[in-house]
């Protein structure tokens, strides 16, 4: 099932407005979809800086070509998220050459997410960075536990990866987290971060900003008491209610008007 069947068949479910649905629906050029994924890249970049997801120069977002599926667009590496727009976004190839722009490609990014984007044919975008609570969760021997409506998203539909041995500079490491993220939507690098992926770049972003709330959630749920968790029933319930790719791509629609209109420059 294509993208826009499995969006239109859920659109009852998630109460889509019309006004989004025609963003979902509308058809583009290559060159048309390839700026609009540039558009939602730089928006998620601003929006990561404002929840406070940057850590100097950790973190990278990164959306597939849609000309060629092995080139990826990525934020150039040292520059702050809060500073990027359309026209900073660097594109690199398979074996980490920066194919467009100027500026270096963080190594981690390329180590990481090429072997993402290799292994899920159907990954459009992944997020990853060094946030306050995804990475304390990290040091963890936790999941996201389905504690609340919103982090039922995440009820069996993550991975940990416990594996930690330094940055990850090469991709045999990248393979590995790539192997353990599955055909998950999130893992949980240990000692290291989150990781989220998406068939849309507004869905990966999306995941990332409520797995960090929902880490945030859990940790001081456990600080203040014994949580209650969700049923095992009704978890996998909400899961197919919030967990959805559109409900994914959705949430983030709301975010993206925000910043573009606060932040118009990202779109130079
Ligand atoms: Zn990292």
């Amino acid at each position: 099932m294509d993208e826009i069947t499995e969006m239109l068949q859920d659109q009852a479910q998630q109460q889509i407005p019309m006004r989004h649905m025609e963003l979902i629906t509308v058809a583009r050029s290559v060159d048309e979809e390839r700026l609009h994924r540039q558009q939602r890249l730089a928006a998620a970049f601003r929006l990561f800086s404002k929840c406070g997801f940057d850590e100097g120069v950790a973190g990278h977002i990164t959306a597939r070509d849609p000309g060629d599926p092995t080139l990826f667009w990525v934020n150039p590496f040292g520059m702050h998220f809060s500073q990027i727009r359309v026209s900073d976004l660097i594109c690199t190839d398979h074996t980490g050459t920066v194919v467009s722009g100027d500026e270096p490609v963080n190594r981690a990014a390329y180590a990481i997410h090429s072997q993402v984007h290799a292994a899920r044919p159907d990954v459009v975008a992944a997020a990853h960075a060094h946030s306050l609570y995804g990475k304390t969760l990290s040091s963890l021997a936790m999941l996201v536990e389905p504690l609340t409506q919103d982090s039922c998203a995440f009820y069996g539909d993550h991975v940990r990866f416990d594996d930690f041995s330094g940055v990850v500079l090469d991709t045999e490491e990248g393979k590995k987290i790539a192997h353990a993220l599955g055909g998950k939507k999130a893992a949980i690098l240990r000692n290291h971060g989150l990781l989220t992926v998406g068939h849309t770049v507004d869905e990966a972003a999306w995941w990332f900003i409520t797995m960090e709330r929902s880490a945030q959630s859990q940790l001081i749920a456990y600080a203040a008491g014994t949580p209650i968790p969700i049923d095992e029933e009704n978890a996998a319930l909400t899961a197919s209610q919030v967990g959805s790719h559109a409900a994914g791509w959705f949430n983030f629609q709301p975010l993206y008007e925000r910043i573009t209109r606060e932040q118009p420059d990202l779109l130079d």
